[in-house]
């Protein structure tokens, strides 16, 4: 590692890192060729940088370090309130309604086990063929389930009408935004699709919560899940809100303290509410700094927070596609990939390839020589993959609050050298 990892982005000018104080610092990473450059991390939808409120928000609460709900002590008192004031504050961040659970869990994948162990156990589940794995495999487990594939959303929506209409569907599990393109889904037609047929609706919202406001009782959504480390806070902890019903009566997350009414030897009262899933010593610090995370994102300018993530990625999408060789790939061909409300559009993710190129070598490429960090591979999505004809995986560049106009400048300087050197 370089002596001096970090820069201070005090200093910027807004126009070149509107966020600048919102996130925290940034870091160096050294060239190949020598020297060392600005990391230029196009990599957020895998994890977001902290911000710099939560990083200090980590330090302030962790002398505080204590066991909750369990000890009469000062620490422990105050862990139990952090613990709590941080459901409150999720329930707020994604206007859950009153009597909705607000569940801690690790990240979106142990809230997409959790919630696939409680929906009742006949019930057939529906998905879209584009999902990421975590919200895909916990489906493919279950007895009756069926697939949605279509190339426009249009197509999807009337393909889900009809296996609402003719099937027995109690849940429509759907990703808020792809992990792939970045493309948002019509959330509020597909939940009121699912209610007229008598079903639920469950959004995989790992994408959508770091770049879009949620509004989980307005749209009608049933069930919302995602994770602290892709909303600009710690690994570690992660969120599935939602209806009651099915999480009281499905069958504990995990066994063990903390998730029972009463134990003999020979059987067990189960807790209902949050308790009941969350046995063993939860992650405080991991859901006091996720609700951190909620309320700086909360208290963004909404339309400059919009603005800037569509300038990035109309300046990617528009520098790729003056390259020769290079396509940017989209799931559905009517997605409008310029709109920026909260429900259309496109979030800060760019998919890519480059004809005669290998994703893989061309990642480490930009890595050592431009100092650019993005994704290769096939996302966790192997099916998508496989329909967009890239068995072998494509490149992918996200972006986020810390993001400048020069990394993506610099990833499509580092592509056009790539293909004009033929390298
Ligand atoms: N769903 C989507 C759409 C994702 O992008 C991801 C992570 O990349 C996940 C689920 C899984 O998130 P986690 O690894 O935090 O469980």
């Amino acid at each position: 590692f370089g002596s001096s990892p970090l820069l201070s982005p005090a200093n910027y000018p807004d126009s070149v890192r509107p966020f600048a104080d919102v996130i925290g610092a940034e870091l160096i990473t050294p060239l190949a060729g020598g020297g060392e450059v600005r990391y230029a991390n196009l990599d957020y939808a895998a994890s977001a940088p902290a911000l710099t409120e939560v990083a200090a928000y980590l330090n302030e609460v962790l002398p505080y370090y204590a066991s909750v709900h369990r000890g009469a002590g000062y620490a422990s008192q105050v862990s139990t309130s952090l613990y709590e004031n941080a459901r409150g504050i999720v329930r707020e961040f994604v206007g859950a309604r009153p009597d909705d659970e607000v569940i801690f869990t690790r990240n979106t994948t142990d809230s997409l086990n959790l919630l696939a162990s409680s929906v009742p156990g006949s019930g057939e589940v529906l998905y879209l063929d584009i999902e990421h794995h975590a919200n895909l495999l916990p489906w493919q487990a279950r007895p009756h389930r069926s697939v949605v594939a279509a190339r426009t959303l249009a197509e999807t929506l009337e393909r889900v009408r009809a296996w609402l209409k003719a099937g027995e569907i109690s849940l429509v599990a759907v990703t808020g935004a792809s992990n792939i393109t970045g493309e948002i889904l019509p959330i509020t037609e597909l939940a009121a699709l699912a209610h007229e047929h008598g079903a639920r609706i469950a959004v995989d919202a790992a994408q959508l919560a770091p770049h879009r406001r949620i509004d989980v009782a307005g749209a009608g959504i049933d069930y919302l899940a995602f994770s602290g480390h892709k909303l600009y806070a710690p690994f570690g902890a992660g969120i599935l809100v939602g209806r009651r019903d099915w999480l009281d009566e499905g069958r504990p997350h995990l066994a063990g303290g903390g998730a029972v009414r009463e134990v003999r030897l020979d059987s067990v009262a189960w807790a209902d509410g949050p308790a009941r899933h969350e046995a063993g010593s939860p992650n405080v610090l991991g859901a006091a700094t996720l609700a951190k995370a909620a309320q700086v994102i909360s208290s963004l300018d909404e339309s400059a927070w919009h603005r800037h993530e569509q300038q990035l990625r109309s300046a990617l999408v528009d520098g790729l596609s003056t390259i020769e060789g290079v396509t940017v790939h989209r799931l559905f061909e009517d997605s409008d990939l310029g709109a920026s409300t909260a429900s259309r559009g496109a979030v800060g993710i760019v998919n890519f390839s480059i004809a005669g190129h290998d994703a893989g070598l061309t990642a480490a490429y930009l890595s050592a020589e431009h100092g650019v960090g993005l994704r290769d591979g096939r996302f966790c999505a192997h099916p998508a993959l496989r329909r967009l004809g890239l068995p072998s995986g494509s490149l992918r560049a996200s972006f986020g609050l810390g993001s400048r106009l020069d990394d993506v400048e610099r990833l499509v300087a580092g592509v056009r050298e790539l293909v004009e050197r033929g390298l």
